[in-house]
């Protein structure tokens, strides 16, 4: 037995109620609506090699979704940024997967309005996450379209980024039952729009398409749009059809958990080659090369 109890954020560290905690002793109420009624939003940055990547774009986009909700973490960005590199920097990480949430809170106890909640302000940093393996990223996803559609945006604005997942873990699982590795969900209209924390892509005839409404606004694809214009590559952001994805020349996903990642089947049919698209590689190796440009960078320690 250890006389001081030295805590080991190594695992990762998460701020809770005004303290920075191990990731595995960080807790929230029970009576949290943020957990009992998914009341709550968030963002999630990343660092790699010591720096936030565009930092100044999580943080508007956070800012955004709490106002939209009537969520008020009650932290300035300054105080905001302060706290995530504390917990970047207590965890040790270098490349670090940190996630800011604000929760609604608990209103007095028997009201139920929601104007009386205390809201709460909750964030952690763990080692980087990759939505898809190493194998995968290197032969490409195997993707499955499901015919669960989306969340309508009239019910849940899905620019919101938030924890209303059933639609999408539903539709995961039965594309992992199925053999997939993962899986898009449709809208009303049959028109494909995102998948499980990731926007989605294709690129036909030399013109890469995306969809323009319906899911996140991913910072990742706003990257990808943005690298496109100065690769001098078409974007078209528009509705784009099951048909028109399925068999396209190129299909890719992005997400801050891994940046551009090829996707080699759709319901089983090969797209392209069989293997990562040309467009979709320079995508991908400029998205690490940007990592580099001091502009979309902040590192953690200044
Ligand atoms: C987070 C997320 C994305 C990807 O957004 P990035 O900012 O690129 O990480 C896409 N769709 C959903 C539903 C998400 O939660």
């Amino acid at each position: 037995m250890t006389v001081t109890d030295t805590p080991d954020f190594s695992k990762g560290c998460a701020f809770v109620r005004g303290q920075y905690v191990p990731i595995e002793r960080a807790s929230i109420p029970i009576t949290d609506l943020g957990f009992l009624h998914s009341d709550a939003t968030y963002d999630v940055v990343t660092v790699w090699n010591g720096a936030f990547f565009r930092l100044d774009a999580h943080l508007e986009r956070f800012r955004r979704s709490c106002q939209r909700w009537r969520l008020d973490p009650q932290l300035s960005d300054h105080e905001i940024t302060t706290i995530l590199s504390q917990c970047v920097r207590l965890s040790g990480l270098q490349s670090s997967y940190v996630e800011m949430l604000c929760t609604r809170g608990q209103t007095p106890w028997g009201s139920r309005d929601p104007r009386q909640a205390v809201n709460q302000f909750y964030a952690f940093a763990v080692p980087y996450v990759w939505i898809a393996n190493e194998q995968q990223r290197v032969n490409g996803l195997s993707l499955r379209i499901s015919d669960i559609q989306r969340i309508p945006p009239d019910s849940v604005d899905p620019t919101i980024k938030n924890y209303h997942w059933s639609d999408l873990t539903m539709g995961l699982l039965a594309a992992l039952d199925s053999g997939a590795d993962t899986v898009v969900l449709v809208d009303r209209q049959g028109h494909v729009v995102e998948g499980p924390g990731f926007n989605i892509f294709c690129v036909r005839e030399g013109t890469i398409l995306t969809p323009e409404s319906g899911m996140l606004e991913g910072v990742t694809r706003r990257t990808v749009i943005e690298m496109a214009q100065t690769l001098g590559i078409k974007v078209q952001i528009r509705a784009v059809t099951v048909q028109e994805f399925s068999t396209a020349d190129e299909v890719f996903v992005t997400s801050s958990g891994g940046g551009v990642i090829a996707v080699t089947f759709v319901d089983e049919k090969v797209i392209g080659q069989g293997k990562p698209g040309a467009m979709t590689l320079k995508l991908a190796q400029t998205y690490w090369a940007w990592h580099e440009i001091p502009a979309m960078n902040v590192r953690v320690n200044d």
